[in-house]
């Protein structure tokens, strides 16, 4: 027998605690256990699959057109 459950006063203690992480991408916070770890949410996995995928292929789109970077000696 729980000796709390004759307490009718709810204080929220007995809530189940949710242990949370940071998104490694924009830093917000999220709970553990989510499918989208160690993102929290789709959005933040996408962007950083598109990331990583871009970098893989070595896609030179910084340095396509910059003209204005002329260096003399
Ligand atoms: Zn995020």
């Amino acid at each position: 027998m729980n000796s709390n459950s004759t307490n009718g006063i709810a204080s929220g203690n007995g809530q189940v605690k949710t242990k949370m992480l940071r998104c490694s991408r924009c830093s917000t916070p999220y709970p553990l256990g989510t499918r989208f770890r160690p993102f929290c949410s789709e959005r933040c996995q996408q962007l950083d699959l598109r990331l990583w995928l871009t970098e893989s292929y070595g896609l030179p789109y910084e340095d396509l057109s910059r003209p204005e970077e002329i260096f003399e000696e």
